[in-house]
């Protein structure tokens, strides 16, 4: 069945790109725990991760769609475009409440791939999914900000030349509402560590390249404030629609290899006689995951050009990110189960996918929290917290 395919000509360039790294490649830097630097070298030379940079920066001047395109034909191939997924969402930030000088600092650099903008520091080991309450302090000392503080689950700070940090300018108790007194710094990772940054890897299920980092007195010039100071918390959402938006294509993209692995080893595999997916047993998990996953997609849609058009569109990227996180994990559930036996052996790469898609339930926002805002802000339920 044709599905709708926005942006073709992306999608086929990126499929082309893509075949260049099969599923060997993936799985030896799975075992490894290695970085897939030359995808993402390959990618930025394409100029796919600057998709979304307007073209007076040296970028393409898409629009999101065509992001979305760019790495849902990633995942669909069977690579993993967490890898640098996170240029083309943190650069919006930079974009939209960066000061000119700073655009024209970064951007070219960032678009040309001179400049890796891979790191988002945001999560604490003690606030969690209360952003709120993170504890990394910032204080004014004259032309500098001098920060201390802890954070965790920071991908990519290692492969990355940049890192867009959210820090705390005015303690919590100081300011009127909790998301007040933020605010968002450009901090340079090829002076900053070892200058006030310890970055340490933090082993996981998936290969992820993500770390720790501990800051110590780390200095950063006022220059690389973005926007307004104690307003960065607004910054930051303002940047995760797209960020849902990108993961629930990755999502679909996920799911999309799921139900193609399974379907072809469904007419192939030959137990009793007869091919599995003659049982209806076996057929119905893979056409049930297919409908889930169109469905899914048409929220993704749905979300991508409410952005595109500048409409608001927080809850319709909350509704995509859910529902294509869902699809694509119930889809990896499915083609394992399709795949009896063979489906746990590294070599058909089912299981490397299926971990790597699981981490959507929890990252970049747990599914629980979505459930929240959905009934708190569009039902107009009592909040909990
Ligand atoms: C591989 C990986 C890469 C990551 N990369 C980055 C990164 O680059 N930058 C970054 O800043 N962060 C990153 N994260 C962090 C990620 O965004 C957080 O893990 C996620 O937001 C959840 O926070 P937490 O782990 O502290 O969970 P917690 O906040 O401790 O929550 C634990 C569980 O409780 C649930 N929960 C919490 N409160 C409630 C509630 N009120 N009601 C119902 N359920 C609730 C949550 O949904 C979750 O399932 C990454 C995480 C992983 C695993």
């Amino acid at each position: 069945m044709p599905e709708e395919r926005l942006h073709p000509e992306v999608r086929d360039a990126v499929a082309r790109l893509c075949k260049d790294f099969p599923d060997e490649y993936w799985r030896a830097k799975d075992r490894a725990r290695a970085y897939a630097g030359e995808f993402v070298q390959a990618l930025t030379e394409g100029g796919y991760l600057s998709v979304l940079i307007p073209e007076e920066y040296g970028g393409a001047g898409m629009d999101l769609a065509a992001a979305c395109a760019v790495l849902e034909e990633i995942q669909r191939s069977g690579a993993n475009g967490a890898a640098c997924h996170a240029q083309m969402y943190i650069m919006g930030s930079l974009l939209r409440h960066g000061n000119e000088a700073q655009k024209q600092k970064y951007l070219p650099e960032i678009a040309s791939g001179a400049l890796r903008l891979q790191a988002f520091g945001v999560t604490e080991p003690s606030s969690g999914t209360d952003t709120t309450r993170i504890k990394t302090r910032a204080r004014r000392d004259g032309d500098h900000y001098v920060v201390s503080g802890q954070k965790v689950f920071i991908s990519r700070a290692e492969h990355s030349d940049l890192l867009l940090l959210l820090v705390r300018t005015t303690p919590r108790e100081e300011v009127a509402k909790p998301t007040q007194g933020m605010s968002v710094l450009l901090v340079d990772l090829r002076e900053a560590v070892g200058n006030g940054i310890t970055v340490r890897p933090l082993e996981t299920m998936l290969n992820h390249a993500t770390t720790e980092l501990f800051i110590d007195q780390l200095r950063v010039p006022v220059e690389n404030l973005i926007g307004e100071e104690d307003k960065g918390f607004s910054y930051i959402l303002d940047g995760m629609n797209a960020e849902r938006i990108l993961i629930a294509s990755e999502c679909i993209g996920d799911a999309r290899w799921f139900i193609d692995r399974a379907s072809n080893y469904a007419r192939d595999r030959e137990v009793f006689g007869s091919p599995i997916g003659k049982n209806q047993g076996i057929q119905f998990p893979i056409a049930r995951a297919h409908v889930q996953t169109e469905a899914a997609a048409l929220m993704v849609e749905k979300a991508c050009r409410l952005f595109d058009a500048g409409e608001p569109c927080g809850s319709e990227a909350n509704m995509a990110k859910l529902l294509a996180a869902d699809a694509s994990w119930a889809a990896a559930d499915m083609c394992l189960q399709t795949h009896g036996g063979y489906g746990f052996t590294v070599e058909y790469d089912i299981e490397r996918k299926f971990r790597e898609t699981r981490l959507y339930q929890v990252a970049p926002i747990s599914t629980n929290l979505i459930l929240s805002n959905i009934a708190t802000h569009v039902l107009g339920l009592p909040k909990s917290f």
